[in-house]
């Protein structure tokens, strides 16, 4: 089937439901489009010239594809994202439905989508995107999926479907260690915040991720800014945080509406001010900022 009859059909589903007050169409068009064209997502995956990032981890996706998608319009991009809508497979083929025009085209340049932890290897290998973001794996959100080490797993089963450059946290030791399921592992691209940011640091929370992925020894974390989120070493295999391409230097300034930041990216030196507070969001802010310098649109 054509993916202007899908798209169409799929619109015209979501119309109807509108139109009979079920909701706000989200759910079903997605799911007879899937049904009508399980390869669906394959068929669009080439339709954005600029190509698609995926954006997971446990806390932090919606934050950051928004901020990645003003970032990129703002260089006068047309971006299509999830933001109304679910971070599942259907949601993201009722996004493709919602985003098309009444002639079955989708006119965007890029596609910037969050995805549930567990669903990236139902995506990643239809949408082969050009980008994988993985922003941290915490322990208290993931019951759903059992141990931090499956999920993991998980994530990297989807990530293998790819041959996608990867954008990883460097201060979360599981999530730097997802390089091993890269296609090309060597353009990797870390993000974290530097060894000079006047920022009272945490102690390592006991549930957390603070055993080595390599080796399973405990990890020495000699900063931690939350959680087990900070600069780490295995005293016993030598795993150790990688080096940043992308890094926060300084925090100049933190208020309960937003952030100044010093960061470093591939070399260059930026400041930047983020409409949002948080220790957590310069985590969010960085992961956006380096899929933009990836994209070659910062530096
Ligand atoms: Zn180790």
């Amino acid at each position: 089937m054509p993916v202007w009859t899908t798209l169409l059909v799929g619109k015209s589903i979501a119309r109807l439901s509108r139109l009979s007050g079920r909701g706000g169409g989200q759910a079903l068009p997605g799911l007879v489009a899937e049904q009508l064209d399980p390869k669906l997502l394959r068929k669009i995956s080439q339709k954005f010239p600029q190509g698609i990032v995926l954006v997971t981890g446990t806390n932090g996706k919606t934050t950051t594809a928004k901020l990645l998608a003003s970032m990129l319009e703002k260089k006068g991009w047309r971006v299509l994202t999830n933001s109304t809508g679910s971070n599942l497979k259907r949601g993201i083929v009722s996004a493709v439905i919602d985003g098309a025009s009444i002639s079955g085209n989708l006119p965007f340049d890029a596609a910037v989508f969050e995805v549930d932890e567990a669903t990236l290897r139902l995506v990643a290998g239809l949408l082969q995107p050009k980008y994988i973001v993985v922003l941290n794996l915490f322990r208290d959100q993931l019951d759903r999926y059992g141990e931090l080490d499956t999920t993991a797993a998980l994530i990297g089963e989807g990530i293998g479907q790819t041959e996608s450059t990867l954008c990883l946290n460097a201060d979360d030791p599981l999530v730097a260690s997802l390089v091993k399921y890269a296609a090309k592992p060597e353009q990797t691209m870390y993000f974290g915040v530097g060894q000079s940011v006047d920022h009272r640091p945490s102690l390592i929370t006991a549930t957390d991720s603070d055993r080595c992925p390599i080796c399973h020894e405990l990890l020495q974390f000699p900063r931690v800014w939350f959680g087990h989120i900070g600069h780490y070493k295995c005293h016993n295999c030598g795993y150790k945080r990688p080096k940043p391409g992308v890094e926060i230097t300084s925090i100049s300034e933190m208020t309960t509406q937003s952030s100044r930041l010093e960061m470093r990216l591939m070399g260059a030196k930026l400041t930047v001010n983020f409409q949002l507070p948080g220790i957590y969001n310069v985590y969010n802010a960085a992961a956006a900022s380096a899929v933009a310098t990836l994209w070659g649109l910062i530096c």
